[in-house]
């Protein structure tokens, strides 16, 4: 390791919530300082995973002497449905679970069936695909409604250099196999890409999956967390991707599904599909982010890149009542000015910023 900086395990630094700390306004949280609603809730359920990508968890920081957080720190479902319901009245219209590996979670079917329970939310989760065989029926049954699967490369040498616990591509495969027959489709696929890493199975990729329905979404590799060591050198600017892709199979440019959607979307000219590129930090899209996230053990950050976020879990265990938490969620919401990714340098990548598997991808 070189000059990496030190990785916050604590997850603890906590903001004061704005207007001076009180906790029951109840307002519904209409749009941030810069004009944006709240749309979307993320939930980490776990932070731990099996896969120790090596843009996102490596092996030298996040080895058998992490300080990962204890069962009593996590949420427990009940905490996380109860938030859940508030979010949901503040007009929260899709929840996506994540983590850390959230398949990793003890049970997670019964929280499933608690989040589909709340009217008008779309409910989805991203996942490294590695257990996705087994659970995917059960995770429909409880009433999930698409999976996002990672996958970053088809060669099985680069994926498992990638994921550096000596995973599979095949099981991955298996797993996304599952997942559509099971009925949780439209499957995504991301694929992080990262300069001198996997540039060469951006193509084989696209290739791979054209025609089947699922769409793969090619990720530039962002300056996460404090530890993976980012440099704007590692990055392959999506205008790039879609010029290796189109290159071997002509694209168009479509429109997005809707206002916020983070991919930029391209569809094949022959008709079999699209791909979509999530240009974070070459195009940067801050300005129509409409993402809360809560971490596993309950912090509520409103920006991945954040370095602090607001400590609900001490709320709901200090016995404040619904009414209390979703005037706080309000304020802190009516507060938010982040916009990172349009901000970002070389001097804040090396923000000591939260975890990726920490915060929830
Ligand atoms: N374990 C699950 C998974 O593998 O999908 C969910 C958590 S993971 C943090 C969520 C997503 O974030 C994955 O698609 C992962 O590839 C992506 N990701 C992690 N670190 C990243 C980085 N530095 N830049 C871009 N994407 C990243």
């Amino acid at each position: 390791m070189t000059d990496r900086v030190i990785p916050i395990t604590d997850g603890r630094r906590t903001k004061p919530l704005p207007n001076g700390g009180s906790l029951d306004s109840p307002v519904r949280a209409s749009a941030d300082l810069l004009g944006r609603r709240l749309r979307d809730l993320r939930i980490s359920v776990t932070d731990r995973c099996n896969f120790r990508c090596i843009y996102c968890m490596p092996r030298d920081v996040f080895g058998p002497d992490y300080p990962f957080l204890a069962r009593s720190e996590l949420l427990t479902f009940e905490e996380i449905a109860r938030l859940a319901r508030i979010f949901g009245e503040h007009g929260i219209e899709k929840i996506r679970l994540t983590g850390g590996e959230p398949l990793l979670r003890k049970n997670l079917e019964r929280l499933i069936e608690m989040l589909a329970a709340i009217p008008g939310v779309d409910l989805t989760l991203t996942t490294n695909g590695s257990l996705l065989g087994k659970k995917a029926r059960a995770l429909k049954a409880a009433g999930l409604q698409r999976v996002t699967v990672s996958l970053d490369s088809l060669d099985e040498g680069v994926f498992r250099m990638m994921n550096d616990a000596d995973f599979p591509v095949s099981e991955v495969l298996a797993g996304i196999d599952a997942a559509a027959a099971a009925g949780l489709s439209p499957i995504k696929i991301n694929m992080v890409v990262k300069r001198g890493a996997n540039e060469d199975s951006i193509v084989p990729m696209a290739r791979h999956f054209k025609g089947s329905g699922h769409i793969v979404r090619f990720i530039e590799y962002m300056d996460v967390g404090a530890t993976n060591g980012w440099r704007m050198d590692d990055v392959v600017p999506s205008a790039e991707v879609v010029r290796m892709i189109g290159a071997k199979m002509p694209l168009e440019q479509i429109d997005p599904n809707y206002t916020g959607e983070v991919a930029g979307r391209w569809r094949y000219r022959d008709g079999s599909g699209e791909i979509g590129v999530i240009s974070s930090v070459t195009q940067a899209f801050c300005r129509t982010c409409t993402r809360a996230r809560l971490s596993t053990e309950g912090m509520l950050y409103t920006c991945l890149f954040a370095t602090a976020g607001y400590d609900l879990r001490g709320m709901l265990r200090g016995g404040s009542s619904d009414e209390e938490i979703s005037g706080a969620v309000a304020r802190i919401w009516q507060a938010r000015a982040d916009r990172y990714s349009e901000i970002r340098t070389a001097e804040t990548a090396k923000l000591r910023k939260i975890e990726m598997s920490y915060i929830g991808g």
